[in-house]
């Protein structure tokens, strides 16, 4: 039996050796970009690399999710290691699919790279036979929470009960069996250094709105219709003047878009269409601030006299990362990167389902570098691939070593020490609840909810 720093050296050192399969790895899903619940290409990589190294898996979990297994000789806690297998969609990127549109704008590409190197590093020096306990290697669909409409039509299919991979997977079980969880994401900004760890996270709410007007002639005869963009406009000023309530510690971000404004110039808009999150946090934040952007909504109805309807879907909870995990992390990483290269920060505003995870068991969802340009953006690139590949391998690669080692004591007295926020049942409910369709009639005052 190798000691931990042994063991560790050796896995730093298969996954240097296998350098030229991850990079390709990340280049090809780089090539290959597809939006959430849609990934299949980069499933079936993920797939065959699980094969080639002789891992049992299980595929299509949540549509596209696979989940593979490296299980130990002695019984122990599993220990899950995620990337994310979407892209975003972002046409007039370099990388953009030409037919989709679609492209890896948050760098995912680079995460299921880490986790693939990660998987070979374990796998090729037999690693699990020093270790208590199991060790899942999960790449899960549909971080991004885009594409509501069509996501929704899955929904109503029976395809999916929610609209994220992660809450998905949750409700189907998927992560019934595992006990830790870590995930690193990458990112492009100088100040958060090489490697970053974050205190917590916004969680979120999706709405889709729909305001019906009457169509009429929009130059002979507008008194004759009722105006849908113009409610939404009144409703739009007074999501705004709802922004001096929102204390600055919840942190809350409401970003509403028109995804409908009209369809004829010389037609009175009649069906106007709207998309915003709420995002805070803390659930309490959320709540209030989704209270006040109904009114506001229902506001712009009545003084039109049009129709809203409001769809409210549970989005992601806000992230809340084990410490001693954070801490884990952050001793790796200065040892390969330096002291001066890790960053610790507070609060960001940004949303993630593994907020979810982060609520039902000991989760850790730090950042490393690697990338270039805007998050989201048609500039942002894998610009060094060392960081970007490699670091994110062995990163959690030797973390699972950390809390699996020995007898696993490290992640036993992770998991003793952690007060869950939610058990799985709670947190299903809390999600489901969320889950409210309602038609307010802005003429009569009559507002009803729709329940299916
Ligand atoms: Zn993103
Ligand atoms: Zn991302």
């Amino acid at each position: 039996m190798r000691t931990k720093e042994k063991l560790k050296q050796a896995i730093c050192e298969a996954i240097d050796q296998r350098r030229a399969e991850i990079e390709k790895i990340g280049d090809q899903i780089l090539k290959n970009p597809e939006l959430g619940f849609k990934e299949v290409k980069t499933s079936r990589l993920v797939a065959d690399t699980m094969t080639s190294l002789n891992i049992p898996h299980e595929n299509e979990l949540a549509i596209t999710g696979v989940k593979g297994v490296i299980k130990g000789k002695k019984p122990g806690p599993t220990m899950a290691l995620i990337g994310e297998l979407d892209s975003l969609l972002v046409s007039d990127h370099p990388h953009a699919d030409p037919e989709t549109g679609a492209a890896h704008a948050c760098g995912h590409n680079a995460q299921i790279a880490g986790l693939m190197g990660a998987m070979m590093g374990l796998a090729d020096t037999g690693a699990i036979a020093e270790l208590c306990g199991n060790i899942v290697i999960f790449a899960v669909p549909a971080e991004e929470y885009v594409e509501v409409e069509y996501r929704l039509g899955l929904l109503k299919d029976g395809k999916l009960s929610f609209l994220g991979g992660k809450p998905e997977l949750i409700q189907q079980g998927h992560f019934d069996d595992v006990d830790l969880a870590a995930m690193i994401h990458t990112h492009g900004s100088p100040e958060l250094k090489k490697a970053a760890v974050m205190k917590s996270c916004n969680g979120c709410i999706v709405k889709l709105i729909r305001y019906q007007g009457l169509a009429a002639h929009a130059g002979s005869s507008p008194h004759k219709g009722v105006n849908a963009l113009n409610a939404a406009h009144i409703a739009l000023a007074a999501i705004h003047a709802q922004r001096e309530t929102f204390k600055d510690e919840d942190a809350i971000r409401v970003h509403p878009i028109i995804t409908r404004g009209g369809d004829l110039v010389n037609v009175v808009p009649a069906d106007v269409r709207m998309e915003t999150f709420v995002r805070g946090k803390t659930n309490e934040a959320i709540m209030d601030a989704n209270i006040k952007v109904d009114r506001a909504l229902r506001a712009g109805a009545m003084a039109i006299g049009a129709k809203v309807e409001i769809n409210t879907l549970p989005g992601y909870m806000p992230l809340q990362d084990d410490r001693g995990m954070q801490k884990l992390f952050i001793q790796n990483a200065q040892a390969f990167l330096g002291v001066e290269e890790c960053t610790e920060i507070g609060h960001r505003t940004g949303s993630t389902d593994m907020g979810d995870i982060s609520h039902i068991m000991p989760a850790v969802h730090p950042s490393m570098s690697g990338a270039s340009g805007i998050s989201h953006g048609k500039d942002f690139m894998i610009s060094d691939k060392e960081m970007a590949y490699l670091a994110p391998a062995k990163a959690l690669a030797l973390m699972a070593v950390d809390l699996l080692y020995g007898n696993a004591e490290t992640a036993k007295e992770i998991q003793a020490r952690h007060k869950p926020l939610m058990t799985k049942e709670e947190y299903l409910s809390y999600q489901n609840k969320i889950f409210k369709e309602e038609i307010f009639n802005g003429e009569t005052g009559i507002d009803c909810e729709i329940n299916e």
